[in-house]
């Protein structure tokens, strides 16, 4: 029976030795939920690393009989390809290329080829799995090579391709030194899919531009084949959220974290440590808030989770210090004995907590310079219930096409960040609502099993379509 191999980075588990010991603990991440209730049935797979760098031979062999248990198969990478494939070429060429920040790429030969090497070390595992009738579905920009590489060994293979993060403009992309290498390899695939229409017009602009192939409502034809390129909107689980947000346990964490803060108003904002997010230009907006409405001092607090995130490439450590020196600049300008302006915490949460805090936000702020989809924002609206709440969103997330009842920003016009948070802190209550409860029913709709859903009903539909194109 055909199968669905599921292909990204990361295996959804994370795996760790203690004393010896094997120990496989499972992530909790949007796509291993959403993915979850196919990758675990019949003889399904996911592929990807297993989070840890294993050289002894029986050691891998034991863990892959072990992930073999819970339809996971693993790719051994080493340090130098976890260096050079993982936070060379993918986060220090491919990210801030993708989200705009070009003049943090580096291009780097070496690093270059050990991204090809790497994505040619998944092919050959895959094939060892594969079949050649079963589907395999790739996820995200580490592996932007393996569709055309699979596609050369099983011609008739069924292949999607998803991209998490933005598809830059052509005058961005056509930077890259390997822009043609790289769309080739992703014109491998007979599906390949965005969050957003924009992403998917600049990704056919680019296909047009540098391999010459133009296209017909998404249709790539490419002579001997044909593909598809389409937008899928990411959702979240959102009754999981909802559930969550819900329960004894969160409220009652919620009530704690409350009478530590008084009857303050509380902006909530959560991400990873990551320049894409536009964290020192949120810091400068709160402080020019404080500065212009000094009637909000002490009566709004700005809770700032960072998640640290890839410290081991050095623009993270210099954001972690401005970050850090900017805060430290606020508090020390504004604090009182009874009120910190920033209640900033620089480590990551599990999602009962990160629940309450959506809970008790007035305000969510989520203002990236540029982001794929962001779920954060979704996760917020989805932990609302009837209780009001704003969304304060910047025009340059993908989500923000889908939640127009959000305050929406432009992350760079710190006058308009300044005034938005004006107007979220206040807008009357039924307005609040109002806003809240259409967005909660478009992402209950659209929530991460529908996409899913639609995803593979597109890709099903892309090999039948090309039968009768042949
Ligand atoms: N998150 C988490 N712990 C934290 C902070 C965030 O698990 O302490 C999760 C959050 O719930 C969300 C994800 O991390 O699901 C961040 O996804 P998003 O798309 O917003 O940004 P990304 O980090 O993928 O760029």
């Amino acid at each position: 029976m055909a199968k669905l191999i599921i292909v990204s980075n990361r295996l959804p588990v994370k795996l760790q030795e203690k004393e010896g010991k094997m120990t496989y603990k499972p992530s909790e991440g949007g796509l291993a939920t959403g993915l979850g209730s196919i990758y675990k049935k019949d003889d399904n797979l996911w592929i990807g690393w297993p989070g840890m760098v294993v050289e002894n031979p029986e050691k891998q062999q034991q863990i892959a009989v072990d992930l073999h248990d819970e339809n996971m198969h693993p790719v051994f990478l080493t340090e130098t390809e976890i260096r050079e494939f993982y936070e060379g070429f993918s986060n220090e060429t491919l990210w801030p290329t993708f989200h705009y920040f070009s003049q943090y790429a580096v291009y780097d030969q070496q690093l270059w080829e050990t991204y090809v090497a790497v994505n040619q070390k998944y092919c050959d595992v895959i094939l060892e799995q594969a079949e050649p009738e079963d589907t395999i579905w790739i996820h995200d920009y580490q592996l932007l090579l393996l569709a055309s590489m699979l596609r050369e060994r099983l011609p008739d293979a069924t292949i999607g391709f998803f991209l998490h993060i933005p598809f830059p403009s052509y005058e961005v992309f056509r930077l890259l030194p390997w822009r043609k290498e790289i769309l080739d390899g992703m014109v491998g695939a007979d599906l390949v899919g965005f969050h957003t229409y924009d992403d998917m017009r600049h990704f056919l602009s680019s296909v047009n531009r540098i391999l010459g192939h133009g296209s017909m409502h998404g249709w790539i034809n490419m002579g001997s084949r044909s593909l598809l390129v389409d937008s899928f909107p990411m959702g979240i689980d959102y009754d999981k959220y909802a559930e969550i947000a819900d329960s004894d346990e969160v409220k009652k964490r919620e009530k704690v974290y409350r009478n530590n803060l008084s009857d303050q108003k509380i902006v909530l904002s959560i991400d990873r440590l990551d320049y894409s997010k536009g964290i020192p230009q949120r810091l400068r907006a709160f402080e020019l808030f404080l500065e212009q409405y000094p009637e909000f001092h002490e009566k709004v607090t700005l809770v700032m989770l960072v998640v640290p995130s890839r410290d081991a490439v050095e623009k993270y450590k210099e954001l972690k210090e401005e970050v850090d020196e900017l805060v430290g600049r606020i508090n020390g300008r504004y604090s009182r004995i009874t009120w910190n302006p920033i209640q900033y915490f620089y480590r990551s949460y599990p999602i009962e907590t990160l629940s309450a805090f959506y809970r008790m936000a007035d305000v969510a702020l989520v203002t990236p310079m540029r982001d794929g989809m962001n779920l954060v924002c979704k996760e917020y609206v989805a932990s609302k219930h009837n209780d009001p709440g704003v969304l304060i969103l910047s025009e340059m997330a993908g989500a923000s096409k889908e939640l127009s009842e959000a305050i929406l920003i432009n992350p760079n016009d710190i006058n308009q960040v300044v005034a938005s948070m004006h107007k979220a802190l206040t807008m009357p209550e039924e307005e609040q609502k109002a806003c809240m409860s259409r967005m909660q029913e478009s992402l209950k709709r659209y929530n991460i099993h529908h996409w899913v859903g639609i995803y593979m009903d597109r890709l099903n539909y892309v090999k039948i379509k090309q039968m009768s194109m042949a």
